[in-house]
């Protein structure tokens, strides 16, 4: 909720684009919240979400996504 209008945010405020890229990143990543840090599980949950953070090579290689989601979030 934006706490100014009470109305719901259609994306997250510390959710940045990189300059002169398709890409997005959390500007608070090291102190962001719990719920953040265990998200997401699933490549098909990003999608279902419509997750920002999803590349059209994620959405290409679904099977390949998920490998790597595995890999960075064992490292969390
Ligand atoms: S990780 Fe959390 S705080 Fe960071 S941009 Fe995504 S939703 Fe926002």
């Amino acid at each position: 909720m934006d706490p100014d209008t009470g109305k719901q945010l259609e994306l997250c405020p510390w959710l940045e684009k990189l300059p002169d890229q398709n890409k997005f990143t959390c500007t608070i990543y090291d102190d962001r919240p719990d719920d953040c840090k265990s998200y997401p599980v699933l490549i098909e949950d990003m999608i279902k979400d419509g997750c920002e953070m999803l590349e059209k090579q994620d959405l290409n290689h679904p099977k390949q996504a998920q490998k790597i989601l595995d890999t960075l979030m064992a490292t969390c």
